[in-house]
């Protein structure tokens, strides 16, 4: 029989709460140990709703118990960096939500301390793990659009109310638009398009929703190394929006709605001189496919569906998208762990 995978959760969060517990539980080898939060009272209430045996407060105790065997962190985004290094030096894998941390070196210190440890880190960008994006990054490697020019990308979203707290609210724990939402574009677009962000524009709005001078929306421009443009349209404060994403190369145009979300939905067109086509899409939970692969990372043969370097990369240019903002200028993407 297989090694049970032994997780504890740290963060009594509601992307816990709403994927990722059952994400954990569908894995036949999957176990949740314990969730670990900043309050006794959070920590009780989320094991008592989600069954899960135990509860704390205490992290250190937690990493402290030799049969776990992975925490999965879901904590605000300042708290990454700290729980990310305790759990490396306790010698747990780590996925680590996403952004990874609030800064490249808060990052390049999360990779630094998992690889020394010996443990796997994982960045839990969902959307890659989607049946619609691993087409569209199928059919873009098979040629079916020629080579690909320019992607626009639709994310101007609803900020649900149960979720309007620290990401508009709190600059310090990581909040506003572009940590939250652009940063899984980026990543979306490095995976579809196997290429890195070079060079990034942006301007944002703020103050509908948000405040303390927090970005709720975002347009931006994205140049690739291999010369794609990517426009990127992201906020909370936009209620009545379909998401979606275009891609146009020098031989088609690959059309995808409802394609930027958590659900397994979306549907996906190729047009060519054969006219326009619909492909066929099997859909499953994106989270289910994000943990399978972090289990078999951790059985040694493969990597996480996002690595922690993936995890830097997208945010080192999610955090050009705001110095470009905050400048006004064209920013050139810093490229410490590029290749
Ligand atoms: P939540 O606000 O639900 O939870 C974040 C933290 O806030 C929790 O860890 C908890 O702290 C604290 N908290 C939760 N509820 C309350 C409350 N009622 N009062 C006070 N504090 C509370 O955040 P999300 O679940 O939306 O996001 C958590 C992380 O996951 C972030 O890094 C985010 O970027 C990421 N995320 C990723 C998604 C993806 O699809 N990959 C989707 C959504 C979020 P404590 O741990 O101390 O209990």
């Amino acid at each position: 029989m297989t090694a049970k995978i032994r997780w504890a959760l740290i963060g009594a969060s509601t992307i816990a709460d709403e994927w990722m517990v059952d994400a954990i539980r569908s894995q036949p080898d999957g176990e949740i140990v314990t969730v670990i939060s900043g309050s006794a009272e959070r920590a009780r209430g989320f094991a008592e709703k989600n069954a899960i045996p135990s509860h704390s407060t205490d992290l250190g105790s937690v990493l402290a118990d030799p049969s776990i065997t992975a925490v999965y962190i879901s904590s605000t985004n300042d708290r990454h960096l700290s729980q990310a290094l305790a759990a490396a030096k306790a010698g747990k894998h780590v996925l680590c939500e996403k952004p990874l941390a609030l800064t490249e070196d808060e990052a390049a210190q999360m990779i630094e301390a998992c690889e020394s440890h010996g443990v796997k880190l994982g960045t839990n960008h969902h959307l890659r793990c989607a049946a619609t994006h691993r087409k569209i990054r199928e059919l873009i490697r098979a040629g079916a659009i020629g080579m690909p020019l320019f992607v626009r990308v639709f994310h101007a979203v609803s900020l649900p109310p149960h979720l309007r707290g620290w990401r508009i609210e709190r600059p310090e724990a990581g909040g506003g638009v572009i940590l939250d939402i652009s940063v899984h574009d980026i990543d979306t677009l490095r995976f579809l398009l196997d290429d890195e962000p070079v060079e990034v524009s942006a301007m944002t709005s703020s103050g509908t929703m948000s405040s303390a001078g927090l970005a709720d929306g975002v347009m931006a421009i994205v140049r690739f190394r291999n010369g794609v443009l990517a426009q990127l349209h992201d906020a909370f404060t936009v209620p009545f929006a379909p998401t979606g994403l275009e891609i146009h190369g020098t031989t088609g145009s690959l059309f995808a709605k409802d394609v930027m979300t958590q659900r397994p939905v979306g549907e996906i067109a190729l047009n060519t001189a054969d006219g326009m086509q619909n492909i066929q899409i099997e859909h499953r939970d994106l989270y289910c496919t994000a943990v399978a692969q972090f289990h078999r990372a951790i059985s040694g043969d493969q990597n996480p569906a996002a690595t922690g370097a993936d995890g830097y990369r997208s945010l080192v240019a999610a955090l050009s998208l705001m110095k470009s903002a905050e400048a006004g200028e064209h920013v050139t993407v810093p490229s410490r762990f590029a290749e």
